[in-house]
């Protein structure tokens, strides 16, 4: 490794200038995954977000704010920010992986890797998150974190940008949840995920699958399988035969393909009861 600049700001206008200088600054926060790409020389410029002041997690009339400093760990199931949806925000940070990881990883981190395996980016999408981003210049800006969802898996989903905080909204405070995987043990990464949101009314009942292709799939306007969710299944059948599936030491595409509707009938089910 070889770090030719190493900045630790204090403020956001400071990130900003030292994005303007150069787009090869690597933005730091938990470092769980990119002190390893430090390591293989991925960029000489860090610029280290520990001191911004964005670790909050608020509640206002819009919905709640995630600021992008905030660790996985402090979405303990005692906090009020974790109960968001019936408490689908702690459960998903708790899958994370072991607490030592958690009392470091932030959530900015989470959204800037967009990987489709993480429970805790789908349950983000499944509540149709929306990220605060800024870049070097210009005001602040507003992404529906499903279009990053959308980016090719080598991308990075917020390149050139700050996330300042993730935005939950209201909409969904109080939505059921179910949450379904297939690991090779339960603390192993997913192989395939499947998280369901439903509304109290049931107007917006939504479930989102990873580990199945590069990118999350998002289904969303799924009321017509409220009443008997075990048509879910043989419903995704076509969709899931059209998609090109992972296929990895950890399960074939076609083992995910058969898995994916299996889970979304089960998460589906949970958010029903
Ligand atoms: C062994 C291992 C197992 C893992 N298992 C899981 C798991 O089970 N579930 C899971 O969800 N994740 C898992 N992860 C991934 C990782 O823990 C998460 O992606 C984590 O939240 C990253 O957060 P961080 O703060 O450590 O980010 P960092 O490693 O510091 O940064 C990661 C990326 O995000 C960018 N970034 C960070 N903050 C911002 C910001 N505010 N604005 C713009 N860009 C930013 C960085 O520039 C970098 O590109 C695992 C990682 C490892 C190494």
């Amino acid at each position: 490794m070889h770090l030719a600049e190493y900045h630790r700001p204090v403020d956001v206008m400071t990130v900003r200038r030292l994005l303007a200088r150069t787009p090869a600054v690597a933005l730091l926060a938990g470092g769980t995954t990119l002190v390893p790409e430090l390591m293989a020389g991925a960029a000489d410029t860090v610029v280290d977000l520990c001191d911004l002041p964005l670790a909050f997690a608020d509640i206002h009339p819009d919905g709640l704010h995630l600021g992008a400093l905030l660790t996985l760990a402090s979405l303990t199931p005692a906090s009020a920010a974790a109960s968001w949806a019936n408490g689908l925000l702690a459960r998903a940070a708790q899958a994370a992986g072991p607490i030592n990881r958690r009392n470091v990883a932030t959530v900015g981190g989470l959204v800037a890797r967009a990987d489709s395996t993480s429970i805790f980016w789908l349950a983000l999408l499944a509540l149709e998150a929306q990220a605060i981003v800024v870049a070097a210049d210009g005001p602040p800006r507003q992404v529906a974190l499903r279009t990053l969802a959308d980016m090719p898996a080598d991308a990075s989903a917020l390149s050139g940008h700050l996330l300042l905080e993730v935005l939950l909204p209201q909409r969904l405070a109080q939505a059921r949840y179910g949450l379904a995987t297939v690991a090779r043990t339960p603390r192993d990464e997913a192989i395939v995920a499947a998280v369901a949101v439903v509304t109290p009314t049931r107007t917006t009942v939504t479930v989102v699958l990873g580990g199945v292709t590069g990118q999350p799939l998002v289904l969303s306007g799924l009321q017509e399988f409220t009443p008997d969710p075990a048509r879910l299944p043989e419903a995704l059948a076509d969709l899931l035969a059209r998609q090109e599936m992972v296929s990895d030491f950890r399960g074939s595409a076609d083992y995910r393909r058969q898995m994916a509707g299996i889970l979304a009938r089960r998460a589906l089910s949970q958010a029903l009861v």
